[in-house]
């Protein structure tokens, strides 16, 4: 169902949200875009005459446990998160020390609309993570429809996220408006007819990315590979490539993608040359050098001017595209160019009329750091989520809403 066709008058409507947000050492939110992301959906709801009720997780209560073996409670409850919705929300707030339970249904009970109650932590429950069948059942009770809004999480097979969707009818199941839009704006990525389409490829590790790549091929007509695993690509090709990242294990799938890509007509960019490094530190020593020829001791941290150049090029000349991860160490800024001329590469070609799609790793940080968040036509909230959408995966999450409704 459209969360638009549904009629929210007089429901209660359990929605999963993402509040999974960065608190600094006296549990402040330092950077609440998650909870923005949320709000379109949530006042929508309050809108139409119903109330929410709020679940999420908030880090990983489980793993991080006192050191007597108990759930650290101050830390990870999601009352750091009541206190502040009803400034964005301008509404009551009512907060459940238990995500489920008698007392918990007797808060719902007395909920009326236009008020929001946020339950605790659904990681404090260990059927949380195993998609329980009991734990998503007695989630189910909070509400009569399920909303789910939490992009971030879709790729898990959660109770919360995944499971508890099966006790509510397809109609009365639906994506949030901040789910329905990643989900629009990776299908047109994925699936753009509007060529050519650009992907480009970054960060630090190949066995991440392989799984993309591969998909990638199938779609694309040009795939830029830069950052640390481009140096598994200039190693596999006979590269002499110093002390810069390298999965030795990856040599022959480099080669082998390579292949693929040369039969199936993909246009492959791999950095000529490089900034780099004599130490992993801002502060190295650096020069540039060939990515065939890196001597000993020196690491590549950044691509050079050469290879920003034939990037940008290409850039500009596409008309989808498709960014997951830096072009090198983003987070020193002597090495941060590559990537923020990549990123001003993407934007100019957005205004140029391109669609373009920020997502899936380091790269939506890089955009946003570098103030070109909205110069792209869609930045993703999603990391690993994203990534795994475009790796062309089935999301549980996202299967759990549309199934019912095949
Ligand atoms: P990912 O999360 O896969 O997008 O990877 C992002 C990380 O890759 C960032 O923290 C970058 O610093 C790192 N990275 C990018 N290029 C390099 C490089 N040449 N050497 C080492 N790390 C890199």
């Amino acid at each position: 169902m459209n969360i638009k066709d549904i009629d929210f008058k007089g429901k209660k409507a359990l929605i999963r949200v993402d509040f999974n947000v960065p608190l600094d050492a006296d549990f402040n939110i330092t950077d609440d875009t998650r909870i923005q992301a949320a709000l379109p959906t949530i006042r929508h709801i309050l809108d139409n005459g119903g109330s929410a009720i709020l679940m999420s997780h908030l880090g990983r209560p489980l793993k991080k446990l006192n050191a007597d073996g108990t759930i650290n409670t101050r830390k990870f409850t999601l009352r750091h998160v009541a206190g502040y919705l009803p400034n964005v929300l301008n509404c009551i707030v009512k907060f459940a020390d238990h995500t489920t339970g008698e007392e918990t249904e007797q808060y719902v009970a007395a909920l009326k609309a236009g008020e929001v109650l946020l339950l605790e932590n659904t990681r404090f429950h260990k059927g949380e993570k195993k998609g329980d069948e009991a734990f998503a059942k007695e989630l189910s009770k909070l509400g009569d429809i399920y909303i789910n809004d939490a992009f971030g999480t879709a790729h898990r097979a959660h109770a919360s996220t995944t499971t508890v969707a099966n006790y509510f009818a397809p109609e009365n199941r639906a994506f949030g408006f901040l789910m329905e839009n990643e989900i629009k704006n990776a299908t047109r990525a994925l699936h753009s007819e509007d060529r050519p389409i650009t992907a480009i490829t970054g960060g630090a590790k190949v066995s991440d990315k392989l799984l993309l790549l591969e998909s990638l091929l199938d779609r694309v007509n040009n795939l830029i590979i830069g950052g640390g695993m481009a140096y598994t690509f200039a190693k596999a090709q006979g590269g002499k490539i110093g002390n810069s990242l390298c999965e030795e294990d990856k040599l022959d799938l480099a080669l082998d993608l390579l292949k693929k890509a040369k039969a199936k007509g993909v246009n492959i960019y791999l950095p000529t040359d490089n900034k780099i490094a004599d130490t992993f530190a801002n502060d190295a020593n650096s020069k540039f050098a060939a990515t065939n020829n890196i001597p000993d001791g020196w690491m590549g941290l950044d691509i050079g001017p050469e290879s920003i150049d034939t990037f940008k090029k290409v850039i500009l000349d596409s008309k989808t595209i498709l960014w997951n991860g830096p072009m090198g160490v983003f987070e020193f800024e002597n090495f941060a160019t590559g990537t923020k001329s990549i990123a001003e590469a993407v934007a100019a070609s957005t205004a140029q009329g391109a669609f373009s799609l920020v997502g899936g790793g380091d790269s939506v940080a890089a955009v946003k750091q570098m103030g070109l968040g909205d110069k792209v036509s869609f930045v993703s909230t999603g990391g690993g989520a994203m990534l795994e959408f475009l790796e062309g995966k089935e999301l549980p999450g996202i299967a759990a809403i549309q199934g019912a409704m095949a």
